[in-house]
């Protein structure tokens, strides 16, 4: 069976080469020629052993996603990418530049089967997992782009569509290739993953030592209303959801962020921003607050700007950062449910 090299972390790639008589040198000489050069071709790897190159031929394979079609907004610095997967399904993949810096938003899923109700993913349903080596080759889909306009890739979220705790396994080995020193290097915290709230998820990232950053969409304080935006939270109420982020937060040392998708009369009231305050008191956070996204199956109003602004100020009043995400690129970059094929 043909090996995706994409689905393997480090230590897994250099245990699939010792098993077939390779030295781990070669291992990380084939880990520099994917993540830092970027190469696809294994016959281009011109300091690997002919036996090695014969090897990866005959045994190994490259996740190759096909652009179905590109889309670029803010002059160019953001684009949307249509991927097409080997079964022909289609996932999107975002990028951002800002200077220097790009930031990846990578999809974990195909679909996604938690059904928010203004999210556009979960309209489509749920068609199946990404695999590991799926979310590595729409993150070094990013990192070329970035590469060719003398930019690099520094930052990922995933936030594209799906759920990425309930695709653990592929997508945390997918941030253990991303982060490896030798290949794209991108720390803990420029890795951002995207919650709508699956708590055993976000307690088992704790305990494995993963202190990523953490982005929880919330939406509302309260557990009723929640549970009628998002119906996983019938899940994993509040009570269970603020317990796992209070551990996750105590264990990791790290802030959470949480996504407040802004519905013009449904969540916007001043109470409803006291509610929110008093929910995480004495817990290291910052709010986002975001704008609807409209889509068609969702009868709601992006919250109006005054009414955004009178929100943060009364967050912040009560000593609770709080931003709000204005332009297309940090929406996209600041909760999931914007994206869908
Ligand atoms: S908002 Fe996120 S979790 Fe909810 S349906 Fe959309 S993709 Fe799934």
């Amino acid at each position: 069976m043909m090996t995706d090299l994409y689905g393997l972390a480090r230590a897994e790639l250099g245990a699939t080469l010792s098993r077939a008589g390779f030295a781990d040198v070669h291992a990380g000489r084939v880990w520099g020629y994917l993540y830092r050069g970027f190469e696809r071709d294994f016959g281009a790897m011109r300091e690997l052993p002919p036996r090695l190159i014969d090897w990866l031929r005959e045994n190994a394979t490259l996740c190759e996603l096909g652009v179905a079609r590109e889309t670029a907004a803010d002059d160019g610095l953001t684009t949307k990418s249509l991927l097409a997967l080997s079964d022909g399904r289609e996932i999107e993949a975002v990028r951002m530049q800002i200077g220097e810096r790009t930031t990846a938003c990578l999809s974990s899923q195909v679909g996604c089967a938690l059904g928010c109700v203004f999210c556009a993913t979960g309209q489509m349903g749920f068609e199946r997992n990404l695999t590991a080596g799926e979310i590595v080759a729409q993150a070094l889909h990013v990192a070329r782009a970035a590469r060719a306009n003398g930019s690099r890739l520094r930052n990922v979220v995933v936030m594209g569509m799906g759920e990425p705790l309930l695709n653990y396994d592929a997508v945390m080995t997918a941030l253990d290739v991303l982060r490896d020193p030798a290949g794209l290097a991108i720390g803990f915290k420029q890795i951002t993953v995207s919650t709508v709230g699956v708590a055993p998820g976000i307690v088992r990232m704790a305990d494995e030592g993963r202190p990523y950053s953490l982005a929880v969409s919330l939406h509302a304080a309260d557990q009723t209303e929640r549970a009628a935006l998002l119906p996983v939270a019938r899940t994993w109420p509040l009570d269970v959801l603020l317990d796992a982020c209070r551990y996750y937060a105590a264990k990791t040392g790290r802030r959470i962020f949480f996504e407040w998708t802004v519905i013009a009369g449904r969540n916007d009231a001043l109470e409803q921003a006291d509610e929110l305050a008093t929910l995480l008191a004495g817990l290291p956070a910052h709010v986002n607050l975001i704008p609807l996204n409209a889509t068609t199956g969702f009868d709601g109003a992006a919250g109006e700007a005054a009414a955004l602004d009178a929100f943060q100020a009364r967050l912040r009043a009560h000593g609770l950062p709080a931003t709000v995400r204005r332009t297309r690129g940090e929406q996209i970059a600041a909760a999931c449910g914007q994206l869908a094929v």
